[in-house]
């Protein structure tokens, strides 16, 4: 896990995790549930997608559109334990702990609330 504003300044120099920014969409859907519910919908894709131990399609179970946190996992490089290992210094290959699956939650809002929105809408 790192501190957020050294990932942060990482995040914005890499030319592809900072290609990705919220489509009109995306961002209507935001407004209209609030990020509380989106990031009650975070959690739920965290605990189901991220955090087992045993993945047999990591790498891959992140679409890459069709609901604002799965844009922010991929402009994050929390989309996949290989990502999350190599980004965020977790080992795959065990259960995430509490405190890393609050952690992820955490930089996916920070993306969602300041980053994802504030960019040039992208159709
Ligand atoms: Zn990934």
């Amino acid at each position: 896990m790192r501190d957020l504003p050294t990932l942060f300044t990482a995040l914005g120099a890499s030319r592809f995790r900072s290609s990705f920014k919220l489509n009109v969409k995306d961002q209507a859907y935001l407004q209209a549930k609030g990020l509380p519910l989106v990031l009650d919908h975070a959690r739920d894709f965290i605990a189901k997608r991220l955090a087992p131990a045993s993945l047999p399609n990591d790498g891959k179970q992140t679409p890459f559109r069709g609901h604002p946190v799965f844009v922010a996992q991929h402009a994050t490089a929390c989309c996949c334990r290989g990502c999350l290992q190599k980004w965020h210094q977790i080992p795959p290959g065990r259960a995430l702990n509490p405190q890393e699956q609050d952690y992820i939650l955490t930089v996916l809002a920070h993306w969602l609330q300041y980053i994802g929105s504030n960019r040039p809408i992208d159709h």
